[in-house]
């Protein structure tokens, strides 16, 4: 399956707003620091103030918006992810307006030199915050810098300081490109991993030749199915069937042929126990096995019949000669007790197989306990 980038979109922003809510708190905190550690708030009180007041403010709002998106359903989701990047980029846009007006301020170097540290250190985190979505990191950079970029360039104020800007911008916009390429990498690769795991999962239960549940599944599904059963004290049912005088189908026609006619089982079973419940395994050879939850005695039974009945009518073609045979099958069936062991279910109905065997083929038996029988 190939690795598709919308697939994994949500996995992107919730990413996204993992990594930045992190520094959210920070914007406040260093907006604090400029304006307080000169007193640059007693010469300039208004400036301070709407500095101060839009950052408290964006700032509790893109941490209100993360805690609400989080209960807001998928319905919601691309108007969370336009609100998300929006509040980003306005955050941004607040920080790079800032800079850009106390670098123009006289006399303020202090300030400047506190802004300029804050900038640079918010754009490289922000920068990395957003990597996972390179057009949003990029923005955020534009957003940060380009307003103290434009105020040196236009006024000629500090050259060193507008090529500082101007190369640090750039650094920022390679590393967005760079980290974002790393990162969908990484995704792709833990995608890939997670597709071979669950396709190791599904050979390791899965029967090579029929495509049904193997034993070692089916003992794990029989182990949680006992418990579940005995604690809601419902009935459960086991049916093995085993292909009658199979060997001489082998014998006479080859190996290939065998397994043909096991294939065709194996479809045939599936569409009699066809119950999304229904566990239907290879047991072993040319045995099969099916566990049915809360079915009782009678209608296992009718149901065995009825796999019974139709594969006896079902052959296969071979060089121009129809191939078939019967199957027998024993069932058991009980309400499990914590008492005893969900093997006990198994040796039951393989006991009532022996029985239908013994008895003829073609034919189903059902397990009668010591106790029961007359
Ligand atoms: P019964 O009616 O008593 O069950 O007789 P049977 O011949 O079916 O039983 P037996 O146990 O004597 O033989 C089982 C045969 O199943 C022998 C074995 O070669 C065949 N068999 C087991 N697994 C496979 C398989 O994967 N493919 C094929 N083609 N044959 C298999
Ligand atoms: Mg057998
Ligand atoms: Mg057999």
């Amino acid at each position: 399956m190939p690795f598709e980038r919308h697939v994994t979109n949500k996995r992107v922003v919730h990413d996204l707003k993992k990594r930045s809510s992190l520094g959210i708190v920070f914007y406040i905190l260093l907006s604090l620091i400029v304006v307080f550690a000169d007193d640059f708030y007693s010469r300039h009180a208004s400036f301070s103030l709407i500095f101060i007041l839009s950052n408290v403010g964006i700032c509790l709002f893109r941490l209100i918006h993360l805690t609400v998106s989080r209960k807001m359903g998928e319905r919601y989701e691309t108007l969370n992810k336009g609100i998300f990047f929006s509040s980003v980029i306005v955050t941004a846009l607040v920080w790079g307006l800032m800079v850009a007006l106390i670098t123009s301020l006289n006399g303020e170097y202090v300030t400047q030199l506190l802004i300029n540290v804050c900038i640079c250190g918010l754009c490289a985190g922000g920068v990395v915050a957003f990597i996972p979505y390179r057009r949003l990191a990029v923005l955020f950079n534009i957003a940060m810098l380009m307003p103290v970029i434009i105020t040196l360039l236009v006024s000629g104020l500090n050259r060193p300081l507008f090529m500082m800007f101007c190369l640090f911008s750039a650094y920022m916009v390679m590393i967005a490109y760079r980290g974002n390429r790393e990162y969908w990498d990484a995704l792709e690769n833990e995608y890939l991993l997670e597709i071979k795991s669950s396709e190791m999962t599904h050979l390791s239960n899965t029967d090579v030749l029929t495509g049904l549940y193997n034993r070692r599944y089916f003992n794990d599904a029989l182990d949680r199915e006992w418990k579940r059963s005995g604690r809601n004290n419902s009935l459960l049912s086991l049916i093995i069937l085993d292909i009658d005088h199979f060997k001489k189908i082998n014998d006479t026609y080859g190996h290939q042929v065998g397994d043909e006619y096991l294939k065709k089982i194996a479809e045939r079973l599936t569409s009699v126990f066809k119950r999304d419940s229904d566990i239907v395994a290879r047991f072993g050879g040319e045995e099969f096995i099916v566990l049915l939850q809360g079915v009782d005695n009678d209608h296992a039974l009718q149901l065995a019949k009825n796999a019974i009945h139709d594969i006896a009518s079902m052959t296969i073609d071979h060089q121009g000669e129809k191939i078939g045979t019967t199957m027998s099958a024993g069932v058991n069936c009980c309400i499990p007790d914590f008492q005893s062991i969900a093997d006990s279910l198994i040796s039951g109905a393989d006991k009532a197989l022996y029985l239908a065997k013994q008895r003829g083929r073609n034919q189903v038996v059902v397990f009668q306990p010591i106790a029961d029988r007359v």
